[in-house]
């Protein structure tokens, strides 16, 4: 069978056309390095099938990047039978800069010019023949998005012939040395690709190096002899030549456009506007998903307009007298019809015996939609994520935020997912696929639940509310506090991370920024029902399973009873989990909700495991078994659970101290199910997943424990700032001996729009 590579730099469209080519659904992204890893398919419109293989993104092929060994190390070992090298017409300059390396080497070549759409819309002028004569192979102009001149283009990759490589470097002051090492390598018979090693070599790839040692020594004494630095001196020469002899081939009518871009790009980029339209596009984003009180109508409309002799109608679109989001509607909406549908299915078990109900009812039921109503909430911030992608905002943010992210080891494009973190952890984890290096993607992933999701937020308001009701301190800004305390822990743990097992530079950020884009529709759908499906998937099998674990232990006792409800009281004291929590007790002393708490104080205990399910519960059980407590049912609908926790408190006798110890454990510790499986999932392999937990475990134990000293004793707080400060100092230095120089520039930036520098890599 033939094969065929599409090779190109980030964001030409290779993934596009591989999905038109062979019918699949992968990623598309305005987004460079969207492909990190070869995808393979296949194109069966000729009559045999030819298999496409998608390489990674890259803007050159030495291996600076691991994008750029997987695509070169497949090109020079698996021999494809035609690489179609996929040019984004629209940035012809940059792109053809990788093509003129392709042509060094031996393989069969076909350019296809994508973006045409594009180039016809802005009345352009792009001689195309003109461009195939001085490239010297077939050149076939395409638009992968409107599925145009694909079959043309896979006739010409069928036909593809072998070729001399050639080279743009023939006119120059290097040539003698090129022929002189091509000439010696071709003593080796084995070897294909001869030209294409020569010139890499004089360019001092670290691959080739190692491959020819020999030939190497030519090079040096030609540096020596003639003080040229030839790295420098090749690409340079390359863009001269692309400039003089390919970009004559384009006229461009008007250069409005690209002006335009980038004037958004001086505003969108911009040192004090370029944070300040982020701010607000994100506070948008978080109004439109999350607010109850939608545009600030609160106090606009009237609770009688919207009852109907006292039923209150268009329950869930208005709330409280106000207008909800548009993402709290949907979500209210589809809890609903869960609730309406599950009540049915509930209600044939009403008359079996009591375990069943409760099992169907509390158990699997309950479960399955505390699971469900995840999902409305993971499509909308998912929409507007893939949104801010495709146009090509995204790549301005990761740029803005790189130096300051820089600083704590990460890449800005860090910041977005850390940023989706505060609505809900699972579409924050999986939106780290942006970053490129594993080790960023795993420090990231970790410190995500760190970031205080939407459904912790009513522990911090119950127990910062009962705080305040009892201690009489500002109930807002314990709140607050709390969310700033995350963060910090975050960048605490990300420091050492970094420093210690996570260790590896982060991207250097040569990334271009793309021109901004219309989303397209069918792209986002793709991606919105993978994301889905795949949660989906996860809904019912492991969290589902775990939910209905913890529902056996908390309803029965060790000797296999169940435990029935006395006037709607669950008795659980008595239960398996109480009993799990007798037992762990002891190790929460010091954080300040264990031994000291006396016989009632596993209630805390037992809170946080029922956590594991979802935040939610947290604040739900502390009712169930504040009630146990007292012996009185109590609605935590009603106060937000303050009268819970202050029911607690006083049969535990647990301190300010202990209960802000007990926020920040349920902050920063083992998150819900569901991001537990979504974090697995993006996992790279079994060991990784289990140090996550493990992670987790662990910082939530010291922060907790570090809040529960500082806040018992306050002069405990310059032992642990300098313990952090000597841990981190330690890192640093440890980190600083062996640390080798790298060359790039912070915050590189390449864009040809801008500049006439064209290095984009150095
Ligand atoms: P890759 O990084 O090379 O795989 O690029 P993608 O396939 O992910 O595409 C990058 C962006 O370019 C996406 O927003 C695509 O919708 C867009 N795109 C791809 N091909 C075309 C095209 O022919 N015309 C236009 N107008 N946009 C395109
Ligand atoms: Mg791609």
């Amino acid at each position: 069978m033939i094969k065929v590579a599409l090779a190109g730099n980030p964001n030409c469209g290779k993934t596009t056309l591989f999905n038109a080519l062979t019918g699949a659904t992968a990623h598309v992204g305005n987004w460079p390095g969207v492909t990190v890893d070869k995808r393979e398919g296949l194109y069966k419109k000729l009559g045999e099938d030819i298999k496409i293989v998608d390489l990674p993104g890259i803007y050159s092929l030495s291996p600076y990047t691991p994008e750029e060994v997987i695509s070169r190390n497949f090109i020079v070992e698996e021999k494809p039978d035609c690489v179609i090298n996929i040019v984004d017409a629209t940035n012809l300059e940059r792109n053809l800069y990788l093509t003129t390396q392709l042509l060094e080497m031996d393989v069969p070549i076909v350019v296809a010019l994508n973006m045409m759409d594009v180039i016809e819309k802005n009345g352009d002028k792009l001689d195309i023949e003109k461009l195939q004569n001085a490239l010297g192979v077939p050149v076939v102009a395409i638009s992968a998005l409107k599925k145009q001149g694909s079959q043309e283009l896979m006739l010409e990759a069928l036909n593809a012939k072998k070729r001399e490589p050639k080279t743009v470097l023939e006119g120059t002051k290097l040539k003698p040395l090129i022929d002189k090492i091509t000439d010696e390598l071709k003593q080796n018979e084995e070897l294909d690709n001869v030209l294409y090693h020569s010139i890499k070599l004089i360019e001092e790839d670290e691959i080739e190096i190692k491959d020819h040692k020999l030939q190497v020594t030519m090079v040096e004494e030609f540096k020596k002899e003639t003080k040229i630095d030839t790295e420098a001196m090749i690409a340079d020469e390359r863009y001269k030549y692309i400039e003089a002899n390919y970009s004559v081939c384009l006229k461009k009518a008007n250069e409005g456009k690209v002006r335009k871009s980038v004037k958004a790009d001086r505003v969108l980029t911009h040192k004090v506007f370029g944070f300040l339209i982020f701010f607000a596009i994100l506070f948008a984003i978080f109004h439109l998903t999350f607010s109850e009180n939608f545009l600030f109508l609160g106090g606009l409309i009237d609770d009688d307009w919207v009852s109907f002799e006292g039923v209150p109608i268009l329950e869930g679109i208005l709330g409280e007298g106000a207008i909800n989001s548009p993402g709290v509607i949907v979500t209210n909406l589809f809890n609903n019809c869960v609730e309406w549908l599950f009540g049915i299915i509930g209600g044939w078990f009403e008359n079996s015996p009591t375990w069943l109900n409760s099992f169907v009812n509390d158990g699997l039921l309950a479960g399955l939609a505390a699971v469900l109503s995840f999902l409305p909430l993971i499509m909308i911030l998912f929409l507007f994520m893939s949104i801010l992608e495709d146009t090509g905002y995204m790549a301005r943010v990761a740029f803005i935020f790189d130096k300051i992210f820089k600083k704590f080891g990460l890449s800005g494009r860090a910041l977005m997912p850390m940023i989706m973190g505060f609505g809900c952890s699972v579409p924050a984890m999986a939106n780290t696929r942006t970053l490129q290096n594993q080790n960023e993607r795993t420090t990231t992933i970790r410190v995500i639940p760190f970031f205080s999701c939407g459904a912790k937020l009513p522990i911090l308001t119950a127990i910062a509310g009962a705080i305040a009701l009892r201690w009489g301190a500002n109930a807002d800004l314990i709140t607050f506090s709390m969310y700033l305390l995350g963060i910090t822990v975050a960048i605490i743990a990300i420091i050492i991370m970094r420093g210690t097992t996570m260790k590896g530079e982060s991207q250097p950020f040569i990334m271009e920024l793309p021109d901004y884009h219309k989303p397209s529709f069918k792209s986002t759908m793709h991606l919105l029902w993978h994301k889905l499906s795949h949660f989906i998937k996860k809904a019912f099998t492991i969290i589902l399973a775990s939910q209905i674990l913890v529902w056996f232990l908390l309803n029965f006792t060790f000797d296999w009873q169940f435990i029935p409800a006395h006037e709607g009281v669950l008795d659980v004291d008595s239960s398996i989990l109480a009993g799990f929590g007798h037992l762990l007790q002891p190790i929460f002393t010091p954080l300040g909700f264990g031994n000291q708490l006396g016989k009632n104080g596993w209630v805390f205990i037992v809170a946080a495991v029922s956590g594991l399910i979802a935040k939610e519960n947290v604040i739900s059980t502390f009712g169930t078994l504040a009630a146990c407590l007292v012996g009185a049912a109590i609605d935590v609908e009603a106060d937000g659970g303050v009268e819970a926790v202050t029911a607690m408190m006083t049969s535990t006798g647990i301190t300010a101290a202990g209960l802000i110890a007990f926020i920040v454990f349920n902050m920063t510790t083992i998150p819900c199910f569901a991001a537990v499986a979504t974090a697995k999932g993006e996992s790279p392999d079994k060991r990784t997943y289990h140090f996550t937990l493990l992670f987790w475990i662990v910082a939530s134990v010291l922060a907790a424990t570090t809040i529960y000293l500082i806040g018992s004793w306050w002069w405990t707080t310059f032992i642990i700032i300098a313990v952090i400060a000597l841990a981190i100092i330690i890192i640093k230095i440890i980190n600083g001996k062996n640390k080798d120089d790298n060359n790039y520039k912070d915050g590189d930036l390449f864009d040809v729009s801008k500049n006439n520098s064209h290095h984009c890599c150095d």
